[in-house]
């Protein structure tokens, strides 16, 4: 028999005359007198429970006992609340409960924060006390709904004819450009297991298999300096399809998303259909191939008015290869000497050597470093090239093209924040397409995958690979939302001599390949489907479903910034009976 016959959070006035029986934790707690009310709460939600020692003294005696969170069961007769006693803001809020038998199933002690209140709190705290931060109202509702995202992303797979698959947690290196996490072998001193960076081979090789549509709700381990908002495991929804090209694949995540979002979530979809650009114009656009398309403020390039000006510090970059580039700020023309120097200095922390600046005032009239140096047409050239209208500040920067665009990336990001242009109730979902094939590896001085070792070359460029590798564009296709890659997949290699070439390329001799990925390119011998995938990240995905401003508030237990759970006290050091066993030895 469960312990109760009713959920707290079920409670309405068709229940009236019922004796219930609840049971849950004590949320609240008002003592009136000769009345205790206590605000009973489970999972569904929260009940109104009176104690009085007219209905029955005994559980009145022991309501009084009662303190936040302890653990009861209470049988009682649902009743109307009294006129003008309820509460519009609960859904139970027209009844109530009066209390008959009273059970304290656990007591407990008094909890470090308040579950009761979304009051900030320490987040060491709250990881130390997960149990008790995920017992609070914001991140029961975030576990739920990444519970539901992921229910309806198993639902529209299965019925588009995906099967879901599991596959092995301890693997070979599977390179998505991060550091593996190792196991070591007990029966075979010596050897390691790695941890899936992904289960990118896998899932190809389900392909050869013959699966065709394949989906698993996939556990990741990247051993990642902890930058940013990242985490040593995550997880992404891994997918991979036979007989498709690039559309195909978009095509169902595109259509699985906008359902996602249209019916699990109250924010606003902004782009349907999702836009598509070239890397080449994100970056040319947005100076990232992440743009965050919720607002405009796009980059131009003023790179050829001017070039060989007068205006040194633009003609000299400009010489030396590099470009130059600005935003309009509308209405900026009012910023302070300070506030522009806060935003140079911003773009100083991004690699730039600084901003240039050129007001228009209300008049029409230049305030610039650019006017002493450039002569009325420049000027007018670039006013007209950046649409800029009075009252606008443009800022420019002159730099290396990953520089300038990095930090006017950042810049524009920055100021969209300012000027509350990133609202978090709003999803600007885009594909960004045709990346370069390859990236040039500066320190090693040799080319690196810009996807995995895995992505396809487009079919026209694949000459190229001999002649100017460099120019080749590869079959991958990121999904980008509100500034955030939230998936990254490609049509794959699926010939054994195109896979040998491009671990050429990256600089893996035969050897090396056949020692590292042999299993794969074996496997390409015998008769391998054309295929490919994505994989969206499911923590990200949820954290901007929630409006949460890090994947740690939708993950129920994470690691801290620093790797490390702060519950459990992981990782820990192991005995050395476990090291023996291990055959390992440290070195510290
Ligand atoms: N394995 C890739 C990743 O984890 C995704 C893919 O290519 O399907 O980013």
């Amino acid at each position: 028999m469960p312990l109760k016959s009713h959920t707290c959070g079920e409670l309405r006035p068709s229940h009236i005359g019922q004796t219930v029986t609840l049971a849950g934790w004590v949320h609240r707690r008002r003592d009136h007198g000769r009345l205790i009310f206590i605000d009973l709460r489970d999972r569904w939600g929260l009940a109104q429970v009176v104690f009085s020692p007219d209905t029955s003294p005994e559980a009145y005696a022991a309501a009084t006992e009662l303190r936040l969170e302890y653990v009861i069961q209470v049988k009682g007769i649902v009743v109307r609340r009294p006129q003008g006693m309820e509460n519009p803001d609960l859904p139970t809020g027209e009844v109530e409960v009066t209390a008959q038998q009273l059970t304290v199933l656990n007591t407990a002690k008094t909890p470090p924060f308040y579950i009761n209140e979304d009051a900030l709190v320490d987040e060491t705290l709250r990881l130390r006390y997960r149990y008790l931060d995920l017992r609070r109202q914001r991140m029961q509702r975030n576990i739920i709904l990444r519970h539901r995202v992921v229910k309806f992303i198993r639902e529209f797979l299965c019925d588009e004819g995906f099967i879901e698959i599991e596959t092995p947690i301890l693997f070979k290196s599977t390179p998505e450009g991060a550091r593996d996490y190792l196991v070591p072998s007990r029966l075979h001193p010596g050897n390691f297991y790695a941890l899936p960076q992904s289960p990118q081979q896998l899932k190809q090789l389900l392909m050869v298999a013959g699966f065709e549509r394949y989906f698993q709700i996939a556990r990741c381990f990247r051993d990642e300096d902890q930058r940013g908002d990242r985490q040593p495991e995550f997880t992404q929804l891994d997918m991979e399809m036979s007989f498709v090209d690039r559309d195909d694949v978009m095509d169902v995540v595109e259509r699985l998303y906008t359902a996602v979002i249209e019916q699990l979530s109250d924010r606003q979809l902004l782009f349907k259909p999702f836009p598509r650009l070239s890397y080449a114009e994100a970056m040319r656009r947005f100076g990232t191939d992440s743009p965050d398309m919720r607002f405009g403020m796009e980059l131009v390039e003023i790179t050829d008015l001017v070039a060989g000006s007068a205006f040194r510090v633009f003609a000299d970059v400009v010489a030396a290869g590099g470009i130059v580039k600005g935003l309009r700020l509308p209405g900026g023309a009012s910023y302070s000497r300070k506030q522009v120097d806060e935003l140079t200095e911003l773009v100083r922390t991004f690699g730039a050597q600084g901003l240039i600046s050129m007001a228009l005032d209300d008049r029409g009239e230049v305030r610039s470093p650019l006017v002493k140096a450039l002569d009325q047409e420049c000027l007018h050239a670039i006013i007209q090239r950046m649409e800029a209208a009075p009252g606008d500040l443009l800022l420019f920067v002159a730099d290396r093209p990953a520089v300038a665009n990095e930090a006017l990336a950042r810049l524009r990001l920055a100021l969209g924040d300012r000027l509350g242009l990133r609202d978090n109730k709003v999803l600007a979902l885009c594909w960004v397409i045709d990346f370069p094939f390859l990236v040039w590896n500066e320190q090693e001085g040799r080319w690196d995958p810009s996807h995995h070792p895995f992505t396809a070359p487009m079919d026209e460029d694949l000459p190229l690979l001999d002649s100017d590798p460099g120019k080749a564009r590869g079959k991958q296709y990121d999904l980008v939302c509100n500034g955030y890659e939230i998936a990254g997949g490609s049509i794959r290699i699926h010939r054994r001599e195109v896979q040998e070439k491009v671990f050429q390329l990256i600089g893996l001799s035969l050897e090396q390949a056949k020692a590292q990925f042999g299993h794969l390119l074996e496997a390409f011998e015998y008769g391998t489907p054309p295929h490919g995938g994505i994989a969206p990240g499911i923590d990200r995905f949820v954290m901007l479903l929630a409006g949460e401003p890090n994947i740690r508030e939708v993950i129920a237990f994470p690691k801290s910034q620093s790797a490390m759970d702060l519950m459990a006290g992981a990782p820990s050091p192991v005995s050395p009976e476990q090291l023996k066993e291990l055959h390992l030895r440290l070195d510290l």
